[in-house]
Protein backbone atom coordinates (compact mmCIF):
# COMPACT_ATOMS: atom_id res chain seq x y z
CA UNK A 1 0.00 0.00 0.00
CA UNK A 2 1.01 3.65 -0.69
CA UNK A 3 1.49 6.16 1.99
CA UNK A 4 -0.52 8.66 2.18
CA UNK A 5 0.39 11.74 -0.01
CA UNK A 6 1.13 14.62 2.56
CA UNK A 7 1.86 18.05 0.75
CA UNK A 8 2.21 20.59 4.18
CA UNK A 9 1.92 24.30 3.77
CA UNK A 10 5.10 24.85 5.34
CA UNK A 11 7.96 22.93 6.72
CA UNK A 12 11.25 23.61 8.18
CA UNK A 13 13.92 21.86 6.94
CA UNK A 14 17.82 22.15 7.47
CA UNK A 15 19.77 23.75 4.42
CA UNK A 16 23.22 23.64 5.25
CA UNK A 17 25.49 23.90 8.65
CA UNK A 18 22.68 24.88 10.96
CA UNK A 19 23.52 21.52 13.46
CA UNK A 20 26.99 21.82 13.63
CA UNK A 21 26.98 25.70 14.23
CA UNK A 22 24.23 25.13 16.63
CA UNK A 23 27.12 22.76 18.09
CA UNK A 24 29.71 25.16 17.63
CA UNK A 25 28.11 27.60 19.76
CA UNK A 26 27.65 25.92 22.75
CA UNK A 27 31.51 25.58 21.92
CA UNK A 28 32.33 28.67 21.83
CA UNK A 29 30.53 28.49 25.63
CA UNK A 30 28.42 31.75 24.43
CA UNK A 31 24.71 31.09 24.25
CA UNK A 32 23.16 34.44 25.33
CA UNK A 33 22.60 37.36 23.38
CA UNK A 34 25.10 39.08 20.77
CA UNK A 35 27.26 36.22 20.69
CA UNK A 36 29.73 35.38 17.86
CA UNK A 37 26.58 33.97 15.75
CA UNK A 38 25.08 36.97 16.32
CA UNK A 39 27.94 39.26 15.09
CA UNK A 40 27.87 37.49 11.96
CA UNK A 41 24.02 37.38 10.63
CA UNK A 42 24.01 41.41 11.55
CA UNK A 43 27.19 41.34 9.44
CA UNK A 44 25.43 39.69 6.61
CA UNK A 45 22.49 42.69 6.59
CA UNK A 46 25.20 45.47 6.77
CA UNK A 47 26.86 44.03 4.03
CA UNK A 48 24.83 42.92 1.64
CA UNK A 49 22.27 45.23 2.09
CA UNK A 50 23.79 48.19 2.89
CA UNK A 51 21.92 49.24 6.34
CA UNK A 52 23.68 50.91 8.61
CA UNK A 53 22.87 49.02 11.45
CA UNK A 54 21.92 45.45 11.96
CA UNK A 55 20.09 44.26 15.09
CA UNK A 56 19.06 40.42 15.50
CA UNK A 57 15.94 40.13 17.32
CA UNK A 58 13.48 37.79 19.28
CA UNK A 59 10.76 38.41 16.53
CA UNK A 60 9.60 40.76 13.69
CA UNK A 61 6.96 41.46 16.21
CA UNK A 62 9.49 42.84 19.40
CA UNK A 63 11.96 44.58 16.35
CA UNK A 64 8.63 46.71 15.43
CA UNK A 65 8.08 47.70 18.88
CA UNK A 66 11.70 48.67 19.52
CA UNK A 67 10.62 51.05 16.33
CA UNK A 68 7.39 52.38 18.13
CA UNK A 69 9.72 53.19 20.90
CA UNK A 70 12.18 54.79 18.61
CA UNK A 71 9.96 57.04 16.64
CA UNK A 72 8.85 58.07 20.48
CA UNK A 73 5.35 57.13 19.93
CA UNK A 74 2.55 58.73 22.37
CA UNK A 75 -0.58 58.77 23.33
CA UNK A 76 -2.70 60.13 20.51
CA UNK A 77 -0.34 60.08 17.57
CA UNK A 78 -1.35 58.52 14.28
CA UNK A 79 0.00 55.67 12.71
CA UNK A 80 -0.69 54.35 8.95
CA UNK A 81 -0.94 51.10 8.02
CA UNK A 82 -1.76 48.89 5.53
CA UNK A 83 -5.93 47.38 6.13
CA UNK A 84 -4.49 43.64 4.95
CA UNK A 85 -1.13 42.76 7.17
CA UNK A 86 0.01 40.97 9.94
CA UNK A 87 -1.39 42.07 13.70
CA UNK A 88 2.29 42.97 14.86
CA UNK A 89 2.66 45.40 12.13
CA UNK A 90 -0.40 47.62 14.28
CA UNK A 91 0.14 46.20 17.87
CA UNK A 92 3.62 47.75 18.17
CA UNK A 93 2.16 51.01 17.98
CA UNK A 94 -0.83 50.72 19.89
CA UNK A 95 0.89 49.32 22.73
CA UNK A 96 2.40 52.66 22.80
CA UNK A 97 -1.08 54.28 22.43
CA UNK A 98 -1.27 54.89 19.29
CA UNK A 99 -4.25 55.12 17.13
CA UNK A 100 -3.91 53.22 13.80
CA UNK A 101 -4.86 54.61 10.73
CA UNK A 102 -5.47 51.60 8.04
CA UNK A 103 -5.07 52.24 4.12
CA UNK A 104 -6.52 50.09 1.39
CA UNK A 105 -4.67 48.02 -0.74
CA UNK A 106 -3.95 47.88 -4.49
CA UNK A 107 -6.06 44.89 -5.87
CA UNK A 108 -3.07 43.49 -7.51
CA UNK A 109 0.15 44.10 -5.48
CA UNK A 110 -1.58 44.09 -2.05
CA UNK A 111 0.37 46.69 -1.52
CA UNK A 112 -0.74 49.45 0.00
CA UNK A 113 -2.28 52.12 -2.07
CA UNK A 114 -0.53 55.10 -2.36
CA UNK A 115 -2.71 57.18 -4.50
CA UNK A 116 -4.67 57.31 -0.89
CA UNK A 117 -2.13 57.91 1.06
CA UNK A 118 -1.95 61.89 1.15
CA UNK A 119 -5.39 62.84 2.69
CA UNK A 120 -4.93 60.55 5.57
CA UNK A 121 -1.89 62.03 6.93
CA UNK A 122 -2.71 64.51 9.89
CA UNK A 123 -1.11 66.91 12.14
CA UNK A 124 -0.95 63.91 14.32
CA UNK A 125 0.88 61.49 11.71
CA UNK A 126 3.91 59.86 13.22
CA UNK A 127 4.45 57.35 10.63
CA UNK A 128 4.12 55.27 8.08
CA UNK A 129 4.51 51.76 7.90
CA UNK A 130 4.64 50.28 4.45
CA UNK A 131 4.32 46.14 4.16
CA UNK A 132 5.94 44.72 1.06
CA UNK A 133 3.11 42.03 0.76
CA UNK A 134 4.41 38.94 -0.51
CA UNK A 135 7.93 40.27 -0.78
CA UNK A 136 6.57 42.64 -3.72
CA UNK A 137 7.95 45.94 -3.32
CA UNK A 138 5.48 48.90 -2.31
CA UNK A 139 5.48 52.04 -4.88
CA UNK A 140 8.25 53.77 -2.55
CA UNK A 141 9.00 56.92 -4.84
CA UNK A 142 5.44 57.78 -4.94
CA UNK A 143 5.30 56.97 -1.02
CA UNK A 144 8.80 58.85 0.22
CA UNK A 145 7.47 62.18 -2.40
CA UNK A 146 4.70 62.38 -0.11
CA UNK A 147 5.71 61.30 3.36
CA UNK A 148 8.74 64.06 3.03
CA UNK A 149 6.73 66.35 1.56
CA UNK A 150 4.55 66.08 4.65
CA UNK A 151 7.22 65.44 7.20
CA UNK A 152 6.21 62.22 8.22
CA UNK A 153 8.66 59.12 8.80
CA UNK A 154 8.43 56.17 7.02
CA UNK A 155 9.17 52.65 8.72
CA UNK A 156 8.79 49.20 6.67
CA UNK A 157 8.03 45.78 7.60
CA UNK A 158 9.94 43.62 5.36
CA UNK A 159 9.20 40.36 6.74
CA UNK A 160 8.41 39.01 3.32
CA UNK A 161 10.72 41.19 1.25
CA UNK A 162 14.18 40.19 2.70
CA UNK A 163 16.91 40.31 -0.57
CA UNK A 164 14.03 41.60 -2.62
CA UNK A 165 14.60 45.13 -4.63
CA UNK A 166 12.53 48.07 -5.69
CA UNK A 167 14.00 49.92 -8.94
CA UNK A 168 17.56 48.03 -7.98
CA UNK A 169 17.26 49.08 -4.19
CA UNK A 170 16.82 46.68 -1.59
CA UNK A 171 13.49 46.54 0.15
CA UNK A 172 14.48 47.48 3.63
CA UNK A 173 16.66 50.67 2.96
CA UNK A 174 13.93 53.00 2.22
CA UNK A 175 12.72 53.91 5.45
CA UNK A 176 14.16 54.80 9.06
CA UNK A 177 13.98 51.51 9.93
CA UNK A 178 13.23 48.04 9.19
CA UNK A 179 12.10 44.82 10.50
CA UNK A 180 12.55 41.04 9.28
CA UNK A 181 11.27 38.13 10.67
CA UNK A 182 12.97 34.99 10.78
CA UNK A 183 9.86 32.50 11.59
CA UNK A 184 9.38 29.37 10.84
CA UNK A 185 7.19 30.43 8.03
CA UNK A 186 9.42 33.10 6.32
CA UNK A 187 12.09 32.32 3.31
CA UNK A 188 15.13 32.24 6.27
CA UNK A 189 14.02 30.61 9.63
CA UNK A 190 15.66 29.96 13.08
CA UNK A 191 11.86 28.99 14.53
CA UNK A 192 10.99 32.33 15.90
CA UNK A 193 13.37 35.43 15.38
CA UNK A 194 13.60 39.44 13.66
CA UNK A 195 15.61 42.04 13.01
CA UNK A 196 15.74 45.62 13.64
CA UNK A 197 17.54 47.54 10.21
CA UNK A 198 18.53 50.73 10.85
CA UNK A 199 19.36 52.99 8.14
CA UNK A 200 18.81 56.52 9.98
CA UNK A 201 22.37 56.58 11.89
CA UNK A 202 20.65 59.18 14.62
CA UNK A 203 18.80 56.21 15.81
CA UNK A 204 21.66 53.55 16.08
CA UNK A 205 23.12 54.25 19.95
CA UNK A 206 19.04 54.24 21.61
CA UNK A 207 18.05 51.21 19.60
CA UNK A 208 21.26 49.20 21.32
CA UNK A 209 20.02 50.67 24.61
CA UNK A 210 16.34 49.52 24.28
CA UNK A 211 17.55 46.16 22.96
CA UNK A 212 19.53 45.91 26.15
CA UNK A 213 16.77 46.11 28.79
CA UNK A 214 17.28 50.17 28.63
CA UNK A 215 21.17 49.51 29.35
CA UNK A 216 24.10 50.79 27.82
CA UNK A 217 25.24 47.52 28.08
CA UNK A 218 26.45 47.72 24.50
CA UNK A 219 28.70 50.59 24.53
CA UNK A 220 30.43 48.91 27.84
CA UNK A 221 30.98 45.60 25.99
CA UNK A 222 32.96 47.92 23.28
CA UNK A 223 34.59 50.09 26.30
CA UNK A 224 33.16 53.36 25.74
CA UNK A 225 32.03 53.27 29.44
CA UNK A 226 33.30 51.63 31.89
CA UNK A 227 29.97 50.91 34.15
CA UNK A 228 26.76 50.03 32.81
CA UNK A 229 22.96 51.29 33.89
CA UNK A 230 20.03 52.08 33.38
CA UNK A 231 19.27 54.79 31.12
CA UNK A 232 16.06 54.74 28.69
CA UNK A 233 13.23 52.56 29.01
CA UNK A 234 13.70 49.16 27.09
CA UNK A 235 13.35 45.23 27.18
CA UNK A 236 14.82 41.83 25.95
CA UNK A 237 15.07 41.84 22.30
CA UNK A 238 18.19 40.12 22.03
CA UNK A 239 18.28 36.68 20.78
CA UNK A 240 20.28 33.45 22.14
CA UNK A 241 23.45 33.13 19.98
CA UNK A 242 21.96 29.31 19.43
CA UNK A 243 19.37 30.82 16.90
CA UNK A 244 21.61 33.15 15.85
CA UNK A 245 23.65 30.33 14.73
CA UNK A 246 20.69 28.13 13.34
CA UNK A 247 19.81 31.22 11.69
CA UNK A 248 23.37 31.81 10.05
CA UNK A 249 23.80 28.37 8.84
CA UNK A 250 20.34 29.49 6.19
CA UNK A 251 21.51 32.97 5.62
CA UNK A 252 25.07 31.22 4.20
CA UNK A 253 22.41 29.52 2.01
CA UNK A 254 20.66 32.72 1.28
CA UNK A 255 21.70 32.30 -2.93
CA UNK A 256 20.34 28.87 -2.85
CA UNK A 257 17.21 29.01 -0.97
CA UNK A 258 16.57 31.84 -3.01
CA UNK A 259 17.23 29.84 -6.15
CA UNK A 260 14.88 27.51 -5.13
CA UNK A 261 12.30 29.68 -4.28
CA UNK A 262 12.23 31.08 -7.47
CA UNK A 263 11.98 28.13 -9.33
CA UNK A 264 8.79 27.04 -7.14
CA UNK A 265 7.01 30.34 -7.77
CA UNK A 266 7.84 30.48 -11.94
CA UNK A 267 6.63 26.39 -11.54
CA UNK A 268 3.75 27.58 -9.91
CA UNK A 269 3.04 30.49 -12.56
CA UNK A 270 4.20 28.87 -15.47
CA UNK A 271 1.88 25.84 -14.46
CA UNK A 272 -1.31 27.42 -13.47
CA UNK A 273 -1.38 31.25 -15.81
CA UNK A 274 -3.82 29.14 -18.75
CA UNK A 275 -6.25 27.63 -16.31
CA UNK A 276 -6.19 30.86 -13.96
CA UNK A 277 -7.08 32.98 -17.11
CA UNK A 278 -10.10 30.29 -18.24
CA UNK A 279 -11.26 30.34 -14.94
CA UNK A 280 -11.36 33.88 -13.82
CA UNK A 281 -8.76 33.03 -10.96
CA UNK A 282 -6.08 36.11 -10.25
CA UNK A 283 -2.38 34.83 -10.18
CA UNK A 284 -0.04 37.66 -8.21
CA UNK A 285 0.98 40.57 -9.70
CA UNK A 286 4.66 41.80 -10.16
CA UNK A 287 5.79 45.34 -11.34
CA UNK A 288 8.47 45.10 -13.89
CA UNK A 289 10.37 47.64 -11.72
CA UNK A 290 10.60 44.97 -8.78
CA UNK A 291 12.62 41.82 -8.17
CA UNK A 292 10.19 40.28 -5.75
CA UNK A 293 11.54 37.63 -2.75
CA UNK A 294 9.82 34.95 -3.62
CA UNK A 295 8.32 34.65 -0.22
CA UNK A 296 5.14 32.92 -1.38
CA UNK A 297 2.68 31.96 -3.76
CA UNK A 298 -1.07 33.09 -3.49
CA UNK A 299 -4.13 33.03 -5.63
CA UNK A 300 -7.56 35.07 -5.76
CA UNK A 301 -10.74 33.08 -6.64
CA UNK A 302 -13.16 34.46 -7.46
CA UNK A 303 -15.41 34.08 -4.30
CA UNK A 304 -15.35 33.00 -0.22
CA UNK A 305 -17.56 30.02 -1.16
CA UNK A 306 -14.71 28.67 -3.67
CA UNK A 307 -11.96 29.32 -1.68
CA UNK A 308 -13.19 27.53 1.17
CA UNK A 309 -14.40 24.44 -1.40
CA UNK A 310 -10.72 24.84 -3.06
CA UNK A 311 -9.26 24.48 0.67
CA UNK A 312 -11.31 21.14 1.53
CA UNK A 313 -10.84 19.63 -2.24
CA UNK A 314 -6.64 20.01 -1.29
CA UNK A 315 -6.91 18.90 2.35
CA UNK A 316 -8.93 15.29 1.04
CA UNK A 317 -5.74 15.12 -1.38
CA UNK A 318 -3.31 15.37 1.78
CA UNK A 319 -2.22 19.21 0.36
CA UNK A 320 -1.97 22.07 2.82
CA UNK A 321 -2.97 25.43 1.50
CA UNK A 322 -3.74 28.31 3.95
CA UNK A 323 -5.63 31.83 3.75
CA UNK A 324 -4.08 34.58 4.88
CA UNK A 325 -4.53 37.86 7.11
CA UNK A 326 -8.35 39.52 7.77
CA UNK A 327 -9.17 42.89 7.53
CA UNK A 328 -8.30 44.32 10.84
CA UNK A 329 -10.06 47.12 10.70
CA UNK A 330 -12.91 44.14 10.90
CA UNK A 331 -11.39 42.59 13.74
CA UNK A 332 -12.47 43.48 17.43
CA UNK A 333 -9.44 45.74 17.96
CA UNK A 334 -10.42 47.39 14.28
CA UNK A 335 -14.02 48.17 15.68
CA UNK A 336 -12.94 48.98 18.88
CA UNK A 337 -10.95 52.47 17.37
CA UNK A 338 -14.09 53.04 15.38
CA UNK A 339 -13.98 50.94 11.94
CA UNK A 340 -16.61 49.50 10.42
CA UNK A 341 -17.84 47.02 6.93
CA UNK A 342 -17.14 49.00 3.93
CA UNK A 343 -14.52 50.93 5.41
CA UNK A 344 -11.54 49.31 3.19
CA UNK A 345 -13.39 47.92 0.24
CA UNK A 346 -10.67 46.44 -1.65
CA UNK A 347 -9.22 44.65 1.17
CA UNK A 348 -12.46 43.28 2.39
CA UNK A 349 -13.04 41.89 -1.08
CA UNK A 350 -9.41 40.27 -1.28
CA UNK A 351 -9.32 38.81 1.86
CA UNK A 352 -12.17 36.77 1.47
CA UNK A 353 -10.80 35.03 -1.91
CA UNK A 354 -7.08 34.59 -1.01
CA UNK A 355 -5.34 31.44 -1.08
CA UNK A 356 -1.53 30.36 -0.40
CA UNK A 357 -0.61 27.45 -1.84
CA UNK A 358 2.32 24.94 -0.20
CA UNK A 359 5.60 26.66 -0.40
CA UNK A 360 8.99 26.19 1.73
CA UNK A 361 12.52 25.82 1.11
CA UNK A 362 11.65 21.61 1.28
CA UNK A 363 9.47 21.64 -1.46
CA UNK A 364 10.11 18.88 -3.88
CA UNK A 365 9.28 19.68 -7.60
CA UNK A 366 7.63 16.52 -7.90
CA UNK A 367 5.02 17.20 -4.60
CA UNK A 368 4.49 20.90 -6.31
CA UNK A 369 3.65 19.06 -9.59
CA UNK A 370 1.03 17.00 -7.66
CA UNK A 371 -0.44 20.31 -6.30
CA UNK A 372 -0.57 21.61 -10.05
CA UNK A 373 -2.24 18.74 -11.01
CA UNK A 374 -5.28 18.90 -8.52
CA UNK A 375 -5.65 22.60 -9.33
CA UNK A 376 -6.23 21.81 -12.96
CA UNK A 377 -8.91 19.12 -12.12
CA UNK A 378 -10.28 21.43 -9.73
CA UNK A 379 -13.95 22.47 -10.47
CA UNK A 380 -14.74 26.15 -10.38
C1 LIG B 1 5.47 37.12 10.03
C2 LIG B 1 5.11 38.58 10.04
C3 LIG B 1 5.28 39.39 11.17
C4 LIG B 1 5.63 38.86 12.53
O1 LIG B 1 6.80 38.17 12.54
P1 LIG B 1 7.26 37.43 13.90
O2 LIG B 1 8.72 37.22 13.63
O3 LIG B 1 6.48 36.17 13.98
O4 LIG B 1 7.02 38.34 15.03
C5 LIG B 1 5.04 40.74 11.06
N1 LIG B 1 4.62 41.29 9.91
C6 LIG B 1 4.42 40.54 8.81
C7 LIG B 1 3.98 41.22 7.56
C8 LIG B 1 4.63 39.17 8.85
O5 LIG B 1 4.39 38.42 7.76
Amino acid sequence: MNAPIRIDFNRPVLVGKEMEYIAEAVQNGHLSGDGPFTKKCNAVFEEELGVRKALLTTSCTHALEMMAILLDIQPGDEVIIPDFTFVSTVNAFVLRGARPVFIDVHPDTLNLDENQLEPLITPHTKAVVPVHYAGVGCEMDAILEVTNRCGVRVVEDNAHGLFATYKGKYLGTFGAMAAQSFHETKNFSCGEGGALLINDPALVERAEIIREKGTNRSRFFRGQVDKYSWVDIGSSYLPSDLLAAFLYGQLEQRVRIQGHRQALWQTYQAGLQDWAARKGVQLPTVPVHTEQAYHMFYMLLPDLETRQRLILYLRERGIYSVFHYLPLHLSDMGRRFGYGAGDYPVTERVSDRLIRLPFHNGLSHNDQEQVIEALLNFDI
